[in-house]
């Protein structure tokens, strides 16, 4: 039987970073994966999806980039080169990994593997024998009742990846962050986009006020969203909502969350990443890792949300819901009175930060690189430094972190 010190399943970033710590320790790894290296985050996620939301962002700057002063012609978007592009990123990235993994010298298995016990992993034809097993074998795109798949009509986020052309017109099942990135993506691209939550409000897991914005956004760019409303049926691709409203999209793209790959709990083996059902999210996977390998502390209400698209939203700690009233103190500044908003023409959005006995315990950003500015904020929240403390900073000018400075004195 072949032996290692650590066995990993599953080669997305909870499994390849464990890899890598492991190796770097010195411990002889065995990574086990079925698909290809990186996971659903290189391959399916994070990364696919930020190209093409990135190619969307270029072809409206472009569209509306006469309001800059600066006029463009014959504008054409040849949406195959958007995959071409995409696809390219995802390999130069996977590349880069495998490569990582090979210098480690940690043994890649691409086999489906199987825990038999809490040392002892099945692949087709071998057995490995491993001190110390991690299971990081991730999540897929959740089913449900009456918008089964059929990767034509009715698409998984897998599925969206691989259009060969934009759609005339979508409709997107769910407003979590999947949803929401790809309405954005859509409309960017000029597709008549319209999306449906089941919740009172869009992206229901953000703080109220997040997601009262997002819907001031939606509308202000033109996408059509239903609020506590599911699809009643399908026919013949007549999509009718439960409030009798008959859609007719092109596509369906149906993003109501991912379930975790099916696994058994087996005492003595690690559980990482999506797998968990808990948060999911690369950097909590990446996180997790670390924690186990690294015994690098990980306090997982530290989580930092973030949703891509212009203007970014990102939060981290308490929602205003989730606070007593008159038990905190809200600072908000909005976006519109930075100096770097207007010279950019992002005038949209809020800096939240919500704190208790003078500590932060919650900040929510909707704003132009919300996902670098949250981590100002976060090392600040998880090492104790209080508002007094963080206004002896010196933010640069202009930028939008004078937005946290700004609301530091409100
Ligand atoms: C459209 C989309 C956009 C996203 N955007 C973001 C984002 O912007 N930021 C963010 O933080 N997160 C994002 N996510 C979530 C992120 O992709 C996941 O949280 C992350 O990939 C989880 O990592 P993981 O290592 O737990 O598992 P995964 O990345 O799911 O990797 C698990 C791997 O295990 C392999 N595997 C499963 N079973 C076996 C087996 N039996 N044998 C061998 N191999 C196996 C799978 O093939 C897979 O490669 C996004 C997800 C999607 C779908």
């Amino acid at each position: 039987m072949n032996k290692f010190d650590v066995g990993i399943i599953g080669g997305g970033p909870g499994g390849y970073t464990a890899a890598l710590h492991a190796a770097a320790k010195g411990e002889k790894v065995v990574l086990f994966e079925k698909d290809n290296i990186g996971g659903v985050c290189l391959n399916k996620g994070c990364i696919p999806t930020k190209s093409i939301l990135h190619s969307s962002e270029v072809y409206k700057q472009i569209i509306n980039s006469a309001s800059f002063g600066v006029s463009v012609e014959n504008i054409n978007l040849d949406y195959s080169k958007v995959k071409e592009r995409k696809n390219k990123t995802v390999e130069i990235l996977r590349k880069g990994i495998e490569l990582a993994l090979k210098n480690s010298k940690v043994s890649v298995v691409k086999e489906e593997a199987h825990i038999v016990s809490s040392n002892v992993i099945q692949t087709k034809n071998n057995q490995y024998e491993c001190n110390k097993i991690i299971c990081a074998t991730g999540s897929s795109p959740k089913v449900v009742k009456g918008l089964e798949f059929d990767h034509k009509f009715l698409l998984s986020s897998d599925d969206i990846l691989d259009l060969d052309k934009l759609p005339e017109s979508v409709l997107i099942v769910g407003s979590g962050a999947i949803g929401i990135e790809w309405a954005r993506i859509f409309n960017n691209f000029g597709v008549d986009t319209t999306v449906i939550e089941l919740a009172s409000s869009l992206l229901p897991i953000a703080d109220t006020e997040v997601s009262k914005r997002v819907e001031r956004i939606f509308k202000s760019n033109k996408i059509k969203y239903y609020t506590e409303t599911s699809v009643q049926k399908i026919e013949n691709h007549k999509v009718i909502l439960s409030n009798n409203e008959i859609i007719e999209p092109e596509i369906v793209l149906v993003a109501v969350g991912r379930t975790p790959n099916p696994h058994t709990i087996i005492e003595g083996i690690e559980y990482i990443g999506d797998v968990c059902g808990e948060i999911q999210l690369a950097h909590y996977a990446i996180k997790q890792a670390l924690e186990k390998i690294d015994d690098i502390e990980f306090r997982k209400e530290y989580t930092p949300s973030v949703v891509y698209g212009n203007p970014e939203i990102a939060w981290v700690g308490k929602r205003e819901q989730d606070l007593e009233p008159n038990t905190y103190k809200k600072s908000m500044v909005l976006v519109s009175a930075l100096g770097k908003a207007h010279c950019d023409g992002n005038t949209d959005g809020f800096i939240k930060i919500l704190s208790q006995d003078n500590k932060i315990v919650g900040v929510h950003i909707v704003c132009a690189e919300a996902s670098s500015l949250i981590l100002q904020l976060l090392i600040a929240m998880q090492n104790g430094i209080n508002a007094e403390k963080l206004k002896e900073i010196c933010f640069p000018h202009p930028t939008y972190s004078e937005g946290i400075f700004e609301a530091l004195f409100k």
